[in-house]
């Protein structure tokens, strides 16, 4: 490539220099508006994700970096010609190996500078750096995987840092370690673009949608760059680039929830469990999560279930994953479905957590995009591209303009293990407002805010290490409440905030008699403690509300097959010395709880 069309990466270092310590979005606008009017368009993609401090959007799997602070560490010991315990007590001193790694290239320089006549004799002088040099070096550092890699991380690293002035190298260890914190956020860029490409901030309408239909913003500027803001008026969705999700905003009054979307409207369950988008493209599935980040490979049984029942050659649709109780097809709490992502061993976590999708939208279908179709159009096609089965169908629906109807549809959906529902406007306007949270879609949830009806006595059978500040300290407890029927303790919840640091401190000393090296026999527990304690210390807790889960053992199948009773946000309140083991909460009072939380909830909805 010719050096017309790249950058030298001084222009770079230098605009990050000035804007070090800018926190006003104005001034960083105006600064990212003089870089990347610099820039030539061949490289801009770059340069924006350098700004970003990535080498590419998140979803296209570039691998970490790899490299770490005792490996930086040895790279910058290499590149300047110093030992690495020089560098490790200069990283001491200045708290930041950015700025080691720029006094001591300067070092290095200045020293160069009294010999320069003999370096340059000797050819010794570097060329400058440029900004390809510098993404696709870390790109390949990046790439380097396996045997050897280290190595070579190491003499890519530390090449850089040589051919590098003071204050280019102190960006570059900044953006290996992940820190280089500009406070540019994408908002910024998306402005900064405009008014360097579309001469105003108006032209940012246009690339924020583009860059709503198609994440990745390198891509997007290069777009603006070379051909101007008006070729971004053709841009589609395209198929294994995400397009950013649609949200909702929230409401809990189902008169005025149907009023804003304007009468009449579509309600669904609202799933709890990971939002897949899902795109296919003849024989090839590629899932995105909320987050953009691509999750395929956690679910090779939704990629096969969407192979066989999407009815096109291309589309982009979008569901809930759910977890499911496969001989009864319920839904699970979300927590399971987390299960599911933790376990490395894919076929044994489909078989232990299996998973169905409930569809809710189509965004693109063989080359049309559909974002600007009301949401009747869009749920028309996707009703006939979907070719249903058990685990793989549309969210649970009514359309209804009555506040009733939607209030018991609620309930319904809670009852079914749903969250809530979402409304949905269906008018003709009720288009897919990709990357927008607004009014066309609202979700009715039940409302967390409200405490637990009554606190509840619970046992402490067991205790966590704290990380950080308390580190190796006890810093959360296993609490467990009393079966006198079977004589033993089951578990509710894992409690850990609402102590103060008195509590926390005395901690040790407290439980310091009734730590034994197993469980106790009379506990029963799936999750596995740190430390376990004889069943004696009996604290109050309260917490949000009751709610199911199957990591404890409490009630466990008597509301829902696989589920206990938990409690979501549990706090300390204080020990009750004045209660034996036995005289907590018993497992039939937490039953008989829930059951009057789900009775409650009824009643309030009910009073709409
Ligand atoms: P948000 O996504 O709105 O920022 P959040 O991540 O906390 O917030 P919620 O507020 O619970 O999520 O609600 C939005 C999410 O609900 C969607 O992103 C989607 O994953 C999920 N969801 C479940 N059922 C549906 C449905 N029928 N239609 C749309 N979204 C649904």
């Amino acid at each position: 490539m010719s050096r017309e069309n790249d950058l030298p990466f001084k222009v770079i270092a230098e605009i990050f220099s000035s804007i070090e310590n800018v926190t006003s979005r104005t001034q960083l606008t105006v600064a990212m508006v003089k870089l990347l009017k610099q820039t030539p368009p061949d490289v801009i993609d770059k340069v924006v994700y350098l700004i970003q401090g990535k080498l590419g959007p998140d979803w296209k799997d570039i691998p970490e970096l790899g490299v770490g602070e005792k490996l930086l560490i040895q790279a910058i010991s290499m590149a300047y010609r110093v030992s690495e315990s020089q560098v490790e007590k200069l990283y001491k001193s200045l708290g930041d190996l950015g700025s080691v790694a720029e006094r001591l290239s300067l070092q290095l320089h200045k020293n160069k500078k009294k010999v320069t006549g003999l370096l340059a004799f000797m050819g010794g002088e570097t060329e400058a750096l440029t900004v390809n040099k510098v993404f696709n070096t870390l790109l390949r550092v990046a790439m380097a995987q396996g045997e050897g890699s280290r190595d070579l991380k190491l003499r890519l690293v530390s090449s850089l840092l040589t051919d590098a002035s003071p204050l280019e190298a102190k960006y570059i260890v900044r953006f290996i370690e992940g820190r280089l914190r500009l406070g540019i956020g994408d908002a910024t860029v998306l402005d900064a673009l405009a008014i360097a490409y579309g001469g105003s901030v108006h032209a940012r309408t246009l690339i924020e949608r583009a860059y709503n239909l198609r994440a990745d913003l390198g891509y997007i500027s290069k777009i603006v760059a070379q051909k101007g803001v008006d070729a971004l008026k053709n841009i589609k969705p395209e198929v294994g680039v995400p397009v950013r999700p649609m949200l909702a905003e929230r409401l809990n009054d189902p008169v005025e929830i149907l009023r804003k979307v304007g009468g009449k409207a579509l309600v669904e369950y609202k799933y709890d469990g990971e939002r897949g988008q899902i795109h296919k493209k003849n024989d090839k599935v590629v899932i995105f999560s909320r987050r953009l980040e691509n999750i395929t490979h956690m679910f090779p049984d939704v990629v096969k279930m969407a192979k066989e029942n999407i009815k096109a050659k291309e589309a982009i649709v979008e569901g809930e994953i759910v977890a499911i109780n496969p001989d009864t097809y319920e839904l699970r709490p979300f927590q399971e479905l987390m299960r599911r992502k933790r376990k490395h061993d894919i076929q044994r976590a489909i078989k232990e957590v299996p998973v169905a999708v409930f569809l809710f939208d189509v965004i693109f279908y063989d080359g049309e995009d559909l974002t600007n179709k009301p949401l009747p159009e869009r749920r028309k096609i996707l009703e006939e591209i979907i070719e249903p089965t058990e685990t793989w169908t549309l969210a649970t629906s009514i359309v209804t303009d009555d506040p009733d109807e939607l209030n018991k549809f609620f309930l319904k959906a809670i009852e079914d293990g749903a969250e809530g529902v979402m409304i949905k406007a269906i008018h003709e306007k009720s288009i897919y407002q990709a990357g927008a949270r607004g009014w066309l879609w609202i979700k009715f949830k039940r409302d967390y805010k409200s405490e637990m009806i009554d606190t509840v006595d619970l046992v402490a059978v067991g205790g966590f290490y704290g990380r950080g500040k308390r580190g190796g300290k006890i810093g959360t407890l296993l609490m467990a409440a009393y079966d006198p029927k079977t004589d033993t303790f089951k578990t509710v919840c894992k409690v850990g905030s609402g102590f103060t640091d008195e509590d926390l401190d005395k901690m040790e000393e407290l439980f310091k008699p009734y730590i034994i090296s197993h469980k106790h026999p009379r506990v029963d527990s799936k999750i596995e403690a740190d430390v376990w304690f004889e069943p004696v210390k009996v604290a109050e807790i309260i917490g949000a509300e009751l709610t199911l889960s199957p990591l404890h053992t409490c009630c466990y199948n008597a509301v829902r097959s696989g589920t206990g009773i938990s409690i979501r946000f549990p706090r300390f309140i204080r020990w009750r010395d004045d209660k034996r083991a036995e005289d907590a909460t018993t497992e039939d009072e937490l039953l008989e709880m829930y059951k009057r939380q789900l009775k409650k909830i009824e009643e309030e909805a009910t009073q709409v």
